[in-house]
């Protein structure tokens, strides 16, 4: 037996492991698992090119927890090691990483792990032991085994060993503050979360951890929908279904195989955490990666597999290093190349896809500039009352002759408003917009696209939509027109401070009036709405009540005004009314005088046609 100290000049590494290192001690179990996980592959890679013989069946990691004895053993039958290797690798390799730790990172905000990084994985595991024992025994032919063993002191005691298998076990002594280790459920959890991916058989005790080869490694073309489905409720088990997915393989600049999914959004979705999970060689790094993707994608979810992404280390260096940023613009452009090539070549699955997806594209737009000029092309709407879907430009472009530069919209639960039948009986196309998403969007476009307004179907009198061969222009004695004569008394009959009236010849005889609504200030009111429960007056907007001179109630009640003023009276408001009604503008507390007027008026026009 011979004694040694680790070669380091700092007595107390082992003690500043412990406390600075790990913030989370489970990843112990991922260092052991990965590391025995390697030793095997090194040895596959040298049987497979130097013809060794091996039984490739014999590649397996066990591990057993005795809760009595308080130990843990991580078994694997990999490459092993020399008593020299154990010295090089274990005892010096890992040290001299560990100064060059203490070197760079002795303040104390770089607390979290740095451990990989610096070849120190194998030492995780004093963070969870009173003493660590190493016995192994290394493939090559006429090898004897190794045994080593440290306290998590500076020394360690190294000796032969009877070992007859090949490979190496590691026995943890946990320590009293980690007993919690021991325990099956708890260990089997975090090992099926770090280690479910990993290539060689896992058995904690007799059961095995990992059953499946994760999905992201077969070829796109051989992957089922079903097989998509079945991984995303592996890795979600507590999750709906997604919607839609992309596998991403990419050999240039980096390395990278994953798939990534849509998830669908209910209201239960929680935005605020990312949940893609990070693998780097099939071992699970991280899936908090909220800071390392823009927004946009973080709402994704799935799995993203790279040997570039550094492994075992803390999440402020992840967000530092340039791979992975380079990651995510790869990735945001992937997904934009993959829903682009579905747009061109399925145009009816994409239009499936699109409600549950277009929230996502529309983040993505507004937050990533290369993002935007790539989805800019298949940015749809539906137009109202059919089927069809039209980016924006599609839509200046249709209506160009009619109107230029201007894109109308009206609220998706609003498709079948008989104002909107004006507009579609001039052949303007009007788009289906969602709340208050879209408001951002228009905002948002108006600034990219030159000379464009997006303009709700009530945001404004379009000439397009007046008849002007039938204008009321007829002057009275006071030189004022007909159209405005009734527009004043309407609007003296409502008094309402912040409501004005326009008369004016819609070319459709249907529709009695419409309540215009300043496009900007109500995009501003919409805004608001959705953090404040009382919207101050001010910006509630000023509406005008448009009158439509051609139809024929609103001529019957202009006529009506002398002969029956209280009827008068209440018909205006209705008209009113039903206009914020039909338009979905209603304020809740007016529906009760709305319903009580609609009863008083029934009740005279009931009245009077039992008496003529
Ligand atoms: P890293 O794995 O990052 O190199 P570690 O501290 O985890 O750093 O391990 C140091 C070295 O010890 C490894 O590179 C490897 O050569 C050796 N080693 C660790 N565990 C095993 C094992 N189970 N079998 C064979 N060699 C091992």
């Amino acid at each position: 037996m011979s004694k040694g100290t680790l070669k380091i000049h700092s007595e107390n590494i082992l003690p500043i492991i412990k406390k600075w290192l790990y913030s989370d001690k489970d990843i112990f179990i991922r260092e052991l698992v990965s590391n025995a996980t390697d030793a095997i592959y090194k040895l596959k890679v040298l049987s497979d090119e130097n013809s060794l013989n091996i039984d490739e069946g014999s590649y397996r990691i066990n591990i057993e927890l005795n809760k009595e004895e308080k130990w843990i053993k991580i078994t694997d039958t990999g490459i092993g090691m020399t008593k020299d290797e154990v010295k090089q690798y274990i005892a010096q390799l890992a040290f001299s990483g560990a100064e060059e730790f203490m070197k760079k990172y002795t303040s104390k905000d770089e607390k979290e792990q740095m451990i990989g990084h610096f070849g120190l994985g194998f030492y995780s595991a004093f963070m969870v032991s009173s003493k660590v024992e190493i016995s192994t025994l290394s493939y090559k032919e006429e090898a004897t085994g190794a045994f080593w063993s440290c306290d998590g002191s500076s020394s360690y005691t190294i000796k032969d060993d009877k070992r007859e298998e090949r490979g190496t076990e590691i026995t943890l002594h946990i320590n009293d503050e980690s007993l919690e280790y021991l325990e099956e459920s708890k260990f089997e959890k975090i090992l099926s979360t770090y280690c479910s991916f990993l290539p060689y058989p896992i058995f904690l005790g007799d059961k095995q951890i990992n059953s499946q080869d994760p999905l992201w490694l077969k070829k796109p073309s051989e992957c089922t929908d079903e097989e998509y489905l079945d991984f995303y409720r592996k890795l979600y088990p507590m999750e709906q279904d997604p919607i839609f997915w992309v596998h991403l393989n990419v050999d240039y600049p980096f390395h990278l195989k994953g798939i990534l999914y849509f998830p669908k959004i209910d209201p239960r979705f929680d935005f605020q955490s990312s949940k893609i999970k990070l693998f780097c060689n099939r071992v699970f790094v991280s899936d908090n990666c909220k800071d390392l993707f823009p927004d946009y994608l973080t709402i994704l979810r799935g799995a993203i597999d790279s040997p570039d992404i550094p492994l075992n280390v803390s999440r402020s260096y992840l967000q530092m290093d340039s791979t992975v940023r380079k990651l995510s613009t790869h990735i945001a452009k992937k997904i934009t190349d993959k829903l682009s090539t579905l747009h061109k070549n399925d145009l009816e699955a994409f239009k499936k896809y699109w409600p549950e997806i277009e929230m996502i594209i529309k983040l993505g737009m507004m937050q990533d500039e290369k993002f935007y000029e790539r989805a800019k092309n298949f940015l749809l709407w539906k137009v109202a009352g059919t089927d069809e879907h039209i980016t924006a430009e599609d839509a200046i472009e249709a209506t160009k002759d009619i109107v230029s530069g201007k894109v109308f919209y009206t609220q998706e639960d609003n498709e079948n408003s008989s104002f909107l039948k004006l507009y579609r009986e001039k052949n303007l196309k009007v788009l289906l917009a969602k709340g208050p998403l879209d408001n951002s969007i228009f905002n948002f476009l108006e600034g990219k696209l030159e000379k464009t307004s997006f303009q709700r179907i009530d945001g404004a009198v379009e000439e397009a939509l007046l008849d002007s061969s039938k204008e009321k222009t007829l002057l009275n004695a006071d030189g004022k027109s007909e159209a405005s004569e009734i527009a004043s008394s309407f609007k003296s009959i409502l008094d309402l401070e912040n409501v004005d009236v326009e008369a004016k010849s819609l070319s459709s005889t249907d529709l009695p009036a419409f309540v215009m609504i300043d496009e900007k200030a109500r995009r501003m009111r919409d805004y608001l709405s959705m953090t404040q429960k009382e919207i101050p007056k001010e910006f509630m907007g000023k509406q005008t009540l448009v009158i439509n001179t051609n139809n024929a109630l609103i001529n019957s009640i202009s006529k009506l005004q002398i002969k029956n003023k209280e009827m008068t009276q209440s018909l205006v408001r209705q008209i009113y009314d039903l206009s914020l009604l039909s338009q979905k503008e209603m304020h809740p507390e007016s529906i009760n005088s709305f319903i009580s007027r609609s009863s008083e008026v029934m009740e005279k026009l009931a009245l009077m046609a039992s008496e003529s």
